[in-house]
């Protein structure tokens, strides 16, 4: 069983979305499932996930369409299609429009999960340093590498606040939402500024830009 990983599925057909959350539920997997690209690309483009199950045809927004949005938005998380369409072409399309790996429908369920599992093992190993104003954080030891030398050590919250933003440079993230993503929702909404503080007066003022009316996002590189 892998450990709890945050999956969403795009996929309009309702008899194999509760398939797959039946086969994928006991091996460790929060499923969101997503009825139409429209709804998937709002739900990855607000909340984080580990991985993305997409389905091509699909209502709104066909699958790589929706996929090509993600990446361009800077959304970086690992995505396998679920298709019926399984010609090298198909394939090959759907790896260029930014999807990590492509499974052709009908599917046996033990290569869908092996698939998956090998997705996060490669991302996990990725996603351990991300860059940040002025250096990198490596986020197994907690400790900012300025490109003057110099080592941040930053505690838990700091370094887990700091990789949300980090991993989507792009994006303003609202107090809520990285109250959720962060902190917990038991947790009121000071906390956020608090540990934006902290990280400031670490790393300075400019590490995190606050966008008035909306939230937070990393600062420029
Ligand atoms: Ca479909």
């Amino acid at each position: 069983m892998t450990p709890s990983a945050e999956l969403l599925l795009v996929e309009d057909d309702g008899d194999l979305a509760a398939l797959l959350v039946r086969v994928l539920t006991p091996e460790g997997y929060a499923v969101t499932i997503a009825h139409d690209g429209q709804q998937g690309l709002h739900l990855a483009l607000t909340r984080a996930f580990d991985v993305m199950v997409v389905d091509r045809g699909l209502p709104a927004i066909e699958g790589l369409d929706l996929i090509a949005r993600l990446r361009i938005k800077d959304v970086s998380t690992p995505i396998l299609v679920l298709s019926a369409r399984g010609a090298t072409q198909d394939k090959v399309d759907g790896l260029d429009a930014g999807a990590e790996d492509y499974l052709t429908k009908p599917f046996e369920v033990s290569e869908l999960l092996a698939r998956l599992r090998a997705l996060l093992r490669r991302h996990q190993d990725t996603a351990m340093e991300v860059h940040v104003p002025g250096g990198r954080l490596v986020l197994a030891d907690r400790v900012v590498h300025l490109s003057n030398g110099h080592l941040v050590d930053l505690s838990e919250r700091e370094a887990a606040l700091l990789a949300a933003l980090a991993m989507r440079p792009k994006q303003v993230f609202s107090r809520g939402d990285l109250l959720e993503r962060v902190f917990g929702d038991a947790e009121s909404e000071n906390v956020v500024e608090t540990y934006v503080h902290y990280c400031r007066r670490k790393l300075g003022r400019g590490v995190i830009r606050t966008v008035r009316g909306l939230g937070y996002r990393l600062g420029d590189q």
